[in-house]
């Protein structure tokens, strides 16, 4: 095994439990260092600092799995890991679907596991969790006796680390499309198409923020995909839901999952491009009692980051001007670089520009599964806000 030696100073980051070491942060390695393989990292007097796997080829070359010198990175260490992630899930009331692993907050940087029922998605981002695929796949064969396992590693994110784009089965074949049961609710799942692991998990708490705010009430959601907040509007007792998302087959699974709900009179849905209605619908006058907005992320890169902004204020403008008097904006944001603080801002000028006073009602975060680190800005990514606009 090799040994990583720092530089002399070492990042405040590193020292407060960041996982992540740079090239730029190594000083010396003694041994070899393979890639995917796992190192010891120390401090340039040789203060044992932690325990990880290694890429020379990406900008991070190592990611600390454990802090503990005696700790062992070996089949156990994945067992115990998932094991107490899972039992973190339950406490917190999880029994269905959750995000059982969200990477760095769950101490295996990079690894993502969804869990939907009886089925598992799961990604693999870097080298050196990919070698640890097949040890995975057994634990969670060990833990769940799964009725089915997928990767869903077609992401370009991989391709950083040397890695190729791939998805398919890391169980016996089985049946990609699913059902889900989520807050009482009905929803097919594509585990083996649907974007990212097929579902949105990171929601599955502020769906439920909605139920008071729908009743009775007509709703128009954009950036639907799937339908989930507005096939939860039309179940919490909504009288009306149009849904928009500009992917054909994001509203034929919408229309399907009305359906499997029995809520196709209620929910209705439209494939079409939402900026340029909205700024239609606006402009004619249109309103409805609540409007959602949860839109793609706007960027990935801090060179983007005005335009990002710029994409918030444009489309929680036109929101909020189809919203009636007295009604909510639901509006979230999963661009990791807009900080929570930001992001209110941003609703704060648009409701400004539209001529509207607001008030907060919920802002939240992701859901419970997908636990925040402090001072690891990438496990907080998702806002999630309800207005009422004046
Ligand atoms: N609300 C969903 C997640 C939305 S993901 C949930 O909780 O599951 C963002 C969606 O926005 C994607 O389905 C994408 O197809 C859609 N989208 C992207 N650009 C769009 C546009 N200009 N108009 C409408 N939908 C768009």
């Amino acid at each position: 095994m090799a040994n990583v030696i720092l530089r002399k100073k070492i990042s405040r980051r590193i020292e407060s439990g960041h996982p992540w070491i740079f090239g730029n942060e190594v000083n010396v390695v003694e041994g070899e260092w393979t890639a995917g393989g796992i190192a010891d990292v120390f401090t340039h007097d040789k203060k044992f600092i932690g325990r990880g796997y290694v890429n020379p080829q990406s900008q991070i070359v190592v990611r600390l799995l454990t802090r503990n010198r005696d700790e062992q990175v070996d089949r156990d260490f994945f067992l115990r890991h998932i094991r107490d992630a899972w039992a973190y899930r339950q406490q917190l009331g999880y029994r269905e679907n959750c995000r059982l692993i969200f990477g760095e907050a769950d101490g295996l940087p990079q690894l993502i596991i969804d869990k939907f029922n009886d089925y598992f998605a799961i990604q693999t981002l870097a080298l050196g969790i990919d070698t640890w695929k097949p040890v995975i796949v057994e634990v969670l064969e060990e833990l769940f006796s799964p009725k089915g396992i997928y990767e869903r590693n077609d992401v370009p994110v991989r391709e950083l680390e040397g890695l190729a784009q791939q998805k398919g089965f890391l169980s016996a074949p089985f049946d990609t499309n699913i059902i889900i049961t989520e807050n009482g609710v009905r929803f097919h799942v594509d585990m083996a198409n649907g974007q990212k692991t097929g579902y949105f998990l990171d929601q599955q708490d502020n769906r439920r923020a909605i139920q008071n705010i729908v009743k009775g009430a007509d709703v128009l959601g954009a950036f639907c995909y799937t339908g989930s907040f507005e096939i939860h509007a039309g179940f919490y007792g909504a009288q009306s839901v149009l849904g928009l998302d500009i992917s054909d087959k994001a509203i034929d699974m919408c229309n399907k999952n009305a359906l499997l709900n029995g809520l196709q009179d209620i929910c209705r849905f439209e494939a079409v491009n939402a900026f340029d209605v909205l700024k239609v619908w606006a402009k004619e006058g249109r309103k409805w009692d609540v409007v959602m907005l949860d839109p793609p992320s706007f960027t990935k890169t801090r060179d983007n980051i005005q335009k990002a902004i710029s994409g918030y204020k444009e489309i929680n403008l036109r929101g909020l001007k189809l919203v009636k008097p007295g009604g909510f904006l639901v509006t979230s944001s999963c661009t990791n670089l807009i900080q929570p603080s930001l992001f209110a801002e941003i609703i704060q000028m648009a409701a400004r520009d539209a001529k509207r006073r607001i008030r907060q009602v919920v802002f939240n975060s992701q859901s419970a599964d997908h636990p925040i680190i402090p001072g690891q800005e990438n496990t907080h990514y998702l806002k999630f806000m309800i207005v009422q606009v004046l």
